[in-house]
Order: structure tokens, then C-alpha cells, then sequence
């Protein structure tokens, strides 16, 4: 067979630890032997990153800008123990966080569902995937300890000085806690943008929620300006492509998501965010299934697994001791950045590549051959549980009989 070309570079960007193992595994057998791989790669392993003053972070970001398309290995968030295991001259922030802000994006979370692996809510039988605002509310919130009786106030000075807004938040008569929230229009109107075009990007219902009766000004501003775009941009495509928009009350959003049956997009401000998406996530049973991507407003992706370096198991694999590492997430990182790059291109023999990739995964899976973590949430016949190299090598027998 003839390899696959590529005409549009794709921004790979290589990570930390088992992950960092398990991405080569995938190069090595599921995409070089198929696809003659047209990647610009950025190293985002720590030591790299060390090295470069974390400027390889900020040239990974630009370079998705450019090319439109990125696909992400994890990689570590340096903490006081890294500092010291990597001999590290900085603690370098979350590169996640830092591709985050330069492309002002959102990230998308959804499950891949397998067989035989029932989520706990038996209902859902599609995936439900959660958008979370990654800006403001409390997470730039500004607090206070109140320890005495007084009066705190919400003061707003205009830049030229006039005091333009003064209220009483309340009188303590005793000692209590204050907390200052904000968020800003720009961010909520990127992250509404992003909401509305991943929904037709994928054909799925945006479904957002606040509590604006309660929240008459913060949280219907969110509501106000979701409804504003929609209305502005997006209800004509929508109804093309056959989509709904739908906005509810978060209290009511929850009750009507555990009573759904899934396949629709669940937006989500900061803290239900935050809050949902692992409630969500857990109730599909394994982290190890769970996708991640970051739109930006703008169009561009970036394609990664929602999990973590998996350092237990590298501190294994270090050993020489086998282990049974998942790498399902990691492949459909890499199969929806080469669908998307197909799809850009108009390179379908790439996209149709990608869905056979996915095709030959789950079959694997639900032919009955795993890693550990998922043997113990699997239902019916007795598993097969396999190495981390064998997964993938059983994953390549069957992509070849399906090419
Ligand atoms: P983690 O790497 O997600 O792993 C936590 C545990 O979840 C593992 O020990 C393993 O459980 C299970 N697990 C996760 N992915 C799995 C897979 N593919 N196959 C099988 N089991 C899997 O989280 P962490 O240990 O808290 O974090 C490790 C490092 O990752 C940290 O340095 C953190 O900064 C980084 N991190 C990066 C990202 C990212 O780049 N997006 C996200 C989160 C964390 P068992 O040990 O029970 O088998
Ligand atoms: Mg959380």
C-alpha cells in the first residue's frame, strides 16, 4: 500500500513519561507504516522546556495559530518534587495553561464509549461532552477573612477616576468571609464562539446553563451574550446543519443530562465546569477513555488525551516491570488532529484514515482485548488484558485487515 500523503503540517507536540512512551509506540506502529507523517514537532518534555526557558511552549502555541491543527502529548506541571527530580532552574507553568491563553481557547471533554463498558447512568448512551470556561469567576476571584464587625462594598472607579458604582454587599455584625468575582466580555464571547463551532463542527446540540434568576447581572450577562451570538451568527447554520441551541437553568440542566441519553454538547461556566466535568467523566468509567480538545474562537484545534503523564506506571516501565498502560485517548488525539487536518486539506484518503484508526481501536476493545484498567470495569466474557505494547500492536493487526 501507497503511504498517505500530507500537504499541511501538523503541530505535534511531544510530552513527558509513559506518555511520552506510549506516543512513540503509536508513530511507530499505528501512523508511519500508513501516512507518510508531515508533522513540525515541538518537544514539550520537561527537560525541554527547562532548557528552552519554556519558550518551546509559546513556539508550539503559534505554530497551532499558523497551521490550524495541533495534537499534544501529556506532560508534566512541574510542582516542588519535579523541581528537584529535573534538576529544574524554574517551575514552569502548566503548558496546557499557556496553549490556553495564547489561543484564548476552550477545551471540549467527551468519553469513548466501548461495548461493553456501561455508563453508570444506564441511559447514556452517547457521549456527553462537557465544555468548561477556563477564565475568571472564582478561580481570579479576590477574597477576604472578615474578622470584625463593618461594612463591606462593591465600588467600581472609572480609568479617568470618576466613581461610578457603590453598593453595600452587606453589614457584618460579626466576623465572616467575602469573596470579589469578575469575568470579562471578551472571554465569554470566545468561549460562547468556541461552544457554537465545535457544536457544528461535530453536529451536536450546545446546550448551556447559568442561574440567571439568581444571578440577574454576572450570570445573564452570559446567558445575554450566548443568546446575542447565536442570534448574530449562528441560528441560521444551525438550522442547516440540523442542531439546537438550548439554554436552561443549570438546576435544570442537570436533572435533564442525567435523564438524557447523551450526544450533546453540555457548556459549562468555570465551576460547573470544573465540578461536572469529572462527575461526567467518572460516571463513564475511566479517565483513560476520556478525550480532550481546545478550540480556539478563531478555528483552530488542538487534539490531546484528558489524562496525565500515568507516572505510576513509567516509574514501572523504569524498572523493566510490564505494564498495562492505556492508549486509547492518546490514539484519538492523534485521529481527530489527522481528520481535522483531512478535513482542512480536503485530503480525505488522511480523514478516512483516522476513522479507520478509531474503527481498528474500539473493534479491539470490543473484540475483548484491553489494558487493566479497563478489564475490571468490562461486563460479560472474560477479557483478554494485554501489555501496553501489545494493545497497540493488536489495534495494528486489525487497522491493516481494514485498510
Ligand atoms: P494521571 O497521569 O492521569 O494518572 C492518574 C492515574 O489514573 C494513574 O496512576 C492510573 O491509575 C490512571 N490512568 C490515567 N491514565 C491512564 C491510562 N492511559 N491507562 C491506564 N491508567 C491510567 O494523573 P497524575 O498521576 O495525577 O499526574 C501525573 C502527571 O501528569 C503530573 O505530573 C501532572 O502534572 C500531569 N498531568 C498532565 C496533564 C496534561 O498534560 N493534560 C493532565 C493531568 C495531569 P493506576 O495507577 O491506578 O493504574
Ligand atoms: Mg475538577
Amino acid at each position: 500500500m501507497e503511504k498517505i500523503k500530507m500537504t499541511t503540517p501538523l503541530v505535534e507536540m511531544d510530552g513527558d513519561e509513559m506518555t511520552r512512551i506510549i506516543w512513540q509506540m503509536i508513530k511507530d506502529d499505528l501512523l508511519s507504516p500508513f501516512v507518510e507523517l508531515y508533522c513540525e514537532y515541538y518537544d514539550l518534555g520537561l527537560p525541554e522546556r527547562d532548557k528552552t526557558a519554556d519558550q518551546v511552549t509559546y513556539d508550539a502555541a503559534i505554530a497551532i495559530k499558523k497551521y490550524g491543527v495541533g495534537v499534544k502529548c501529556a506532560t508534566i506541571t512541574p510542582n516542588q518534587q519535579r523541581m528537584g527530580e529535573y534538576n529544574l532552574h524554574e517551575m514552569w507553568k502548566s503548558p496546557n495553561g499557556t496553549i490556553r491563553a495564547v489561543l484564548d481557547g476552550t477545551v471540549f471533554r467527551a468519553p469513548i464509549l466501548v461495548d461493553n463498558i456501561k455508563p453508570v447512568v444506564r441511559n447514556w448512551t452517547k457521549p456527553i461532552t462537557i465544555a468548561r470556561h477556563a477564565y475568571g469567576d472564582i478561580y481570579k476571584g479576590t477574597e477576604y477573612r472578615v474578622p470584625e464587625k463593618g461594612r463591606a462594598e462593591l465600588v467600581f472607579t472609572a480609568e479617568d477616576g470618576r466613581e461610578t458604582f457603590r453598593e453595600t454587599i452587606y453589614d457584618f455584625e460579626c466576623p465572616g468571609v467575602l469573596q470579589g468575582q469578575y469575568n470579562k466580555d471578551s472571554s465569554i464571547r470566545s468561549f460562547a464562539n468556541a461552544c457554537f463551532q465545535y457544536a457544528l463542527d461535530t453536529k451536536q446540540d450546545l446546550w448551556f446553563a447559568t442561574k440567571d434568576t439568581i444571578s440577574k447581572k454576572y450570570d445573564h450577562t452570559f446567558k445575554d451574550l450566548f443568546a446575542e451570538i447565536f442570534e448574530e451568527s449562528y441560528r441560521a447554520k444551525f438550522e442547516a446543519a440540523g442542531i439546537e441551541y438550548f439554554y436552561t437553568l443549570i438546576d435544570d440542566a442537570v436533572a435533564r443530562v442525567v435523564r438524557s441519553e447523551g450526544g450533546f454538547i453540555w457548556a459549562c461556566k468555570n465551576y460547573d465546569g470544573d465540578v461536572m466535568s469529572d462527575m461526567v467523566s467518572t460516571a463513564f468509567g475511566s479517565l483513560a477513555m476520556m478525550t480532550s480538545v481546545l478550540v480556539s474562537p478563531d478555528g483552530c484545534y488542538e487534539y490531546e488525551a484528558a489524562h496525565g503523564t500515568v507516572t505510576r506506571h513509567y516509574y514501572k516501565h523504569l524498572k523493566g516491570e510490564e505494564t498495562s498502560t492505556n492508549a486509547m485517548a492518546t490514539i484519538f488525539a492523534w485521529s481527530g488532529a489527522l481528520r481535522r487536518r483531512g478535513e482542512l486539506d480536503g485530503n480525505t484518503a488522511l480523514a478516512a484514515f483516522a476513522d479507520k484508526l478509531e474503527q481498528a481501536s474500539l473493534q479491539t476493545i470490543n473484540e475483548g482485548t484491553m489494558t487493566k484498567d479497563l478489564a475490571g470495569l468490562w461486563e460479560g466474557s472474560t477479557p483478554k488484558v494485554v501489555n501496553t505494547g501489545d494493545f497497540i500492536k493488536e489495534i495494528r493487526t486489525r487497522l491493516e485487515k481494514l485498510l
